[in-house]
């Protein structure tokens, strides 16, 4: 049999909310506002993952979703600089940032400050795939391997390289590739749009397209890691769309934002319409999925900070569930049951053995320890669970320059519908039941001594099995304790 095209449609930075598909049980004002029409039809004909997460930000997500492994283990705790060996932590006054590994993944051994693994599409290569990148990378800094999608297995590369964000996302600015201001983050690859009034969203979805036709038309099966600049900042609106948001009336920001999502959504129902046109939609896995929490820092989001991902508290950043929640959508042919929805909890990290697994990929020896673990069982219906699992966060490092809910210098765990959200700053453990209280809002910590007592132990125990650094603190160079006080 055939193995399975797979297409990952990567979107960057955006929230639960952000699409008018309900991921909560009912629908909410911002599926309202929302316009992500592609999405729906995406849902309806495939499985909601209503309790998917990521990492807090960019890079332990994207380590954690090619290489199978957990943040705790790979290390990559933080975004990484596009250039190398620059540790991209802010400055704390009283706790100094940890060693980690700042310049992201590399597939070679040897590179300082990078986790050495094997990538998933340089498996998938090896077993036949036609791979693909098109969009945002962000991997690794620029001088290591890592920052190569080419190096990491990919036969194709559009437009991915080192950087976290595009400098622009107009055609008119060439997506900021200005002679007189050269900037790192000017988007590359993407000359012949120049000039031309056509969207950085609609750019790369045509480039990925057109990418597409050669394995299309010679039947070999492909792997497209469609991975889109938006929805992250800088929030420019997307002209085509926006009077809609303005008519709303949403803020200039809100609504630049609303347009920046509705772009992405229509990118994807491009996709979905060559698959069925090319008649490979019957053989193609979609997965459908953003690297983290919704921005919730206000400005550059429009709104009150940590709006606006709600119900969940907070956002990017942070290990509260704003953060950490990713509204995924899994459409495989024949396997997965249209219009259905699972809440069993997932991971990023279980994105590497459920690729390998839906490919039939049984002999892959990676380097690496894969912590992730196969959803297929639940997405063909034969399991009902994967049973009991833990998930870890660990952002031992200062994001940005203040403090907000949940974000710089924290840690978390999710034990059943337990969780356990930790400021190693302050040794503050707040405990929450996610099934009763999503929002995280009633702090059970006092009540249930040893619930804290059990989830502060599994997290230390994990974190010191992985060697997983802690914040020190400046005035003694000590270590901060693990969560369970020692
Ligand atoms: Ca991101």
């Amino acid at each position: 049999m055939r193995r399975p095209n797979i297409v990952v449609f990567l979107v960057d930075d955006m929230g639960w909310q952000d699409c008018s598909v309900p991921f909560d049980r009912q629908r909410t004002l911002l599926n309202q506002r929302f316009r992500t029409p592609a999405m729906e039809r995406l849902a309806a004909s495939g499985v909601k993952m209503t309790s998917a997460y990521t990492s807090p930000v960019c890079t332990p997500s994207r380590v954690s979703m090619i290489t199978g492994m957990n943040v705790t283990r790979h290390h990559v705790v933080n975004w990484t600089s596009p250039f190398r060996d620059q540790n991209t932590d802010n400055p704390d006054r009283e706790l100094q940032s940890v060693v980690w590994n700042h310049n992201g993944l590399s597939p070679v051994a040897g590179i300082p400050s990078t986790i050495h693994a094997t990538p998933l599409p340089w498996i998938l290569s090896q077993a036949g795939y036609y791979t693909i990148h098109v969009g945002k990378a962000h991997w690794g800094s620029s001088g290591t391997p890592g920052s190569n999608p080419l190096a990491l297995g990919f036969q194709v590369n559009i437009a991915g390289k080192s950087t976290g964000h595009p400098q622009s996302y107009l055609s008119e600015e060439n997506y900021g590739n200005v002679p007189q201001k050269p900037t790192i983050n000017a988007v590359s690859d993407l000359q012949e749009y120049h000039g031309t009034g056509i969207f950085l969203t609609e750019a790369l979805t045509r480039e990925a397209l057109r990418a597409l036709d050669a394995p299309v038309r010679n039947g070999q099966p492909f792997f497209l890691h469609l991975s889109h600049y938006a929805v992250h900042t800088p929030i420019m609106a997307d002209p085509q769309y926006l009077q809609r948001y303005l008519r709303q009336g949403l803020d200039s920001v809100e609504a630049a934002y609303a347009t920046l999502v509705e772009g992405m959504d229509k990118s994807l129902g491009d996709l979905l319409d060559y698959l069925r046109d090319r008649k490979v939609e019957e053989n193609t896995v979609i997965v459908f999925l953003s690297d983290n929490g919704g921005l919730s820092l206000a400005p550059p989001r429009g709104g009150q900070p940590h709006t606006q991902n709600l119900p969940l508290r907070a956002g990017k950043g942070s290990v509260y569930e704003g953060g950490i929640r990713d509204p995924i959508l899994i459409r495989w042919p024949g396997v997965t049951q249209p219009g259905t929805s699972i809440h069993v909890p997932i991971h990023v990290d279980d994105l590497f053995p459920t690729l390998l697994d839906m490919a039939r990929i049984t002999d892959a020896r990676p380097l690496q320890t894969v912590d992730g673990q196969s959803i297929v069982p639940l997405l063909n219906g034969r399991r009902r669970d994967l049973g009991e699992r833990i998930f870890y966060w660990h952002y031992p490092v200062k994001w940005i320059d203040s403090d907000g809910p949940g974000i710089n210098f924290h840690s978390a765990i999710r034990r059943g519908d337990w969780k356990l959200v930790v400021s190693l700053r302050t040794g503050k453990k707040e405990l929450y039941h996610l099934r009763d209280d999503l929002r995280e809002a009633h702090d059970l910590a006092a009540v249930r001594p040893d619930k804290v007592q059990e989830l502060a132990a599994a997290l230390s125990d994990r974190l010191r099995e992985m060697g997983s650094p802690m914040p020190r603190v400046r005035a003694t160079g000590m270590p901060l304790p693990y969560p369970d006080g020692q």
